[in-house]
């Protein structure tokens, strides 16, 4: 069965030899990386859960394309049913882990089935056929694959051709008979590190000029010429017991570097067609954010259980603001996911025979998404109160001279041990104030495309006409 264990999962990354930097410093063996490991971890979650009985189903489909059951993180989707369980799985795995890490890979496989096709149709190119062998191979092999749009992109309000230098967007810098050379960088690659591959694609429209830049392919992730500068969540491998959330299950984000990569034409999925490139871009985009609509309820479940269970320490439960805020964090995961359930049950079924999900509804989901979050921890941190910030270290607790006295003032209900009081702060501290929450606030703002870029999709989708005509019926005013 092509299914890895997650101990097949770290072997089969033990065998790659990536190019990483961390804080400076090349770094041989990632995967045992302290900084780099939590992320690997929570990529092997999805491995574990997999194999689980318990998360079986939720986390597995059978392939359209093999006939055997895979990784449901690897599925195309085939219709309705598979976004809702895909939005499932992935508000179950952020539910554990916060964010997963793993969606961008489908949400390529996914957007590359539907482009490849649109390109095929207006250019009587090869492209989709192409993609299904690696496709095929992807989901036979059970491995992921990081999403590679986001350009560094220079000054933004110039188009790729009209750059300065020309490299601020990947392109093509050599077409040979047996592949293409490609130079630039993508910036906040997710998971990079701990991928196997990494597909890269368009971050934007492009016109004529801008031929070169129309390029999406894949490559392993330790191809000859790409370097990895890495940003890691957890900044520091000591003290853990502080960072309890994002030292077992963090994340990571690369600055990937294309130093003359060559791709051999097997692995390229579009090379030049600046006309036909939107189905690839708008399909990766709107499902991303459909995933954005899941993974942000799990967190935000983690967020009022959190807050529930430290009002509860702390002996405020019943109050009227904190039920209130309780409720309102409730209704925020539930606005997400009910946006996602949106987009999947009015999914449109493209000319590839794979389903999109519902614009609009994704793109309202992902505005939600960017504005709510930080409410979100602003009511965490209201009803946690000030040790939410000034929890003392476990370093502190530990320390005989101050462990008594630690036990005694920093109670809160009496029969409520301290230590367990404590660490739900230091989790909520992980999750509002510092860690776990500077990837999480950042990536609500501007992961998944920035806020803007959501909201211009929705002012796309909206029939502002049709709306104005609903008034002048109502108001018996002429057409
Ligand atoms: C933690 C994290 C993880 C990420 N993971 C991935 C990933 O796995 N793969 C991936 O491809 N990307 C990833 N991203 C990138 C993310 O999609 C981008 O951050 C996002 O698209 C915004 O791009 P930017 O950061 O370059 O900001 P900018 O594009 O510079 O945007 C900053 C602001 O400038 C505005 N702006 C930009 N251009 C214009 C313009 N021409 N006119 C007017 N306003 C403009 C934007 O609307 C925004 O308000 C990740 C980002 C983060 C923070």
């Amino acid at each position: 069965m092509p299914m890895k264990t997650p101990d097949e999962y770290l072997g089969s990354l033990r065998r790659m030899k990536p190019r990483v930097f961390v804080q400076g410093q090349k770094v041989e063996n990632y995967v045992d990386h302290p900084l780099l490991r939590p992320a690997i971890n929570t990529l092997a979650l999805t491995y574990a859960m997999a194999q689980d009985p318990q998360y079986r189903e939720l986390m597995t489909a059978t392939s359209n394309l093999t006939g055997e059951v895979i990784n449901r993180f690897n599925h195309l989707y085939l219709g309705p049913d598979d976004l809702v369980k895909k939005l499932n799985m992935v508000r179950t795995c952020a539910q554990k882990a916060l964010c997963i890490l793993r969606c961008m890979g489908g949400e390529a496989l996914n957007g590359m089935a539907l482009g490849t096709y649109a390109i095929d149709q207006k250019h009587g190119t090869d492209y989709h056929q192409r993609f299904l062998k690696f496709a095929r191979f992807f989901q036979d092999n059970d491995l992921i694959c990081a999403q590679a749009l986001t350009d560094v992109k220079g000054d933004r309000s110039l188009r790729p051709y009209q750059q300065a230098d020309p490299d601020l967007f990947l392109r093509v810098v050599e077409r040979r008979k047996d592949g293409i050379v490609v130079r630039g960088a993508k910036d906040h690659i997710s998971a990079a590190v701990g991928s196997h591959y990494i597909f890269a694609m368009p971050s934007r429209a492009l016109t004529e000029k801008d031929r070169d830049y129309a390029v999406a392919f894949v490559v392993p992730v330790d191809v000859k010429g790409l370097t990895h500068i890495v940003n890691t969540t957890l900044k520091s491998a000591e003290h853990q017991g502080d960072h309890p959330v994002s030292s077992k299950y963090s994340t990571v984000e690369s600055l990937l570097i294309f130093d003359d990569v060559f791709v051999p034409w097997e692995h390229v999925f579009m090379c030049g067609e600046w006309d036909a490139m939107e189905p690839m871009l708008f399909s990766f985009a709107t499902t991303h954010r459909h995933s954005r609509c899941a993974c942000s309820a799990g967190v935000t479940d983690l967020l009022t259980g959190g807050a529930s269970l430290i009002a509860r320490y702390n002996g405020i439960e019943k109050a009227s603001h904190v039920r209130e805020k309780l409720t309102e964090l409730s209704t925020i995961s539930e606005t997400y996911y009910s946006c996602g359930l949106a987009a999947s049950i009015f999914a449109t079924k493209t000319a590839s025979g794979y389903y999109a999900p519902n614009m609009l509804y994704a793109n309202v989901g992902k505005t939600w998404t960017a504005k709510l979050f930080h409410d979100s921890t602003r009511m965490v941190q209201e009803i946690a109160g000030g040790l939410i910030d000034t929890v003392p270290s476990v370093s502190d607790c530990e320390n005989p001279e101050l462990s008594s006295a630690i036990d005694k003032y920093l109670k809160g209900r009496a029969d409520v041990p301290t230590d367990e009081r404590l660490k739900v702060f230091r989790m909520l501290q992980d999750m509002t104030t510092f860690g776990t929450v500077c990837y999480w606030s950042t990536i609500s703002a501007t992961g998944a495309g920035s806020l803007q870029g959501a909201k211009i999709m929705v002012a796309r989708e909206t029939d502002f006409a049709a709306k104005e005509r609903m008034v002048k019926e109502l108001g018996d005013m002429p057409a």
